[in-house]
């Protein structure tokens, strides 16, 4: 991608914003995981209800925490003037990707790489 001020500031912006919600959806999840502890379960269909309830709160809660250490990861990269480049190739990312997710560490061919189990994902990223 192009590596404008101009660019990178918008970018900047919706990862702040994107870093926000994120936060903010992670504290609701909390507490609702820790208010739904607290409900006693009145019979094994209710407790079956709120042990799903529970997962379906820590499941959602690690997959919010997994894209906010990615968002963070970008905001790092942005500060060290790196953003738009794939941590793992070092190529540009292309325009339309980093459009449509701009918290993504890498290239297309690196994330197909990284699915297939034919490249290691970079720890510090992932
Ligand atoms: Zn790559």
């Amino acid at each position: 991608m192009a590596k404008t001020e101009a660019t990178i500031v918008q970018y900047e912006k919706r990862l702040r914003q994107r870093q926000k919600e994120l936060e903010q959806a992670l504290a609701s999840t909390v507490e609702q995981a820790l208010s739904s502890t607290v409900t006693e379960a009145q019979d094994v269909a209710d407790q079956a209800v709120a042990g799903y309830q529970k997962e379906m709160l820590f499941s959602q809660g690690t997959e919010r925490n997994a894209q906010l250490r990615l968002v963070r990861a970008a905001l790092a990269r942005i500060a060290e003037g790196t953003y738009g480049d794939c941590v793992r190739c070092y190529r540009a990312i292309g325009v339309k990707r980093v459009e449509a997710l701009p918290w993504t560490p890498y290239c297309i061919d690196c994330q197909e790489l990284i699915e297939k189990g034919e490249a290691e994902p970079r720890a510090s990223v992932a």
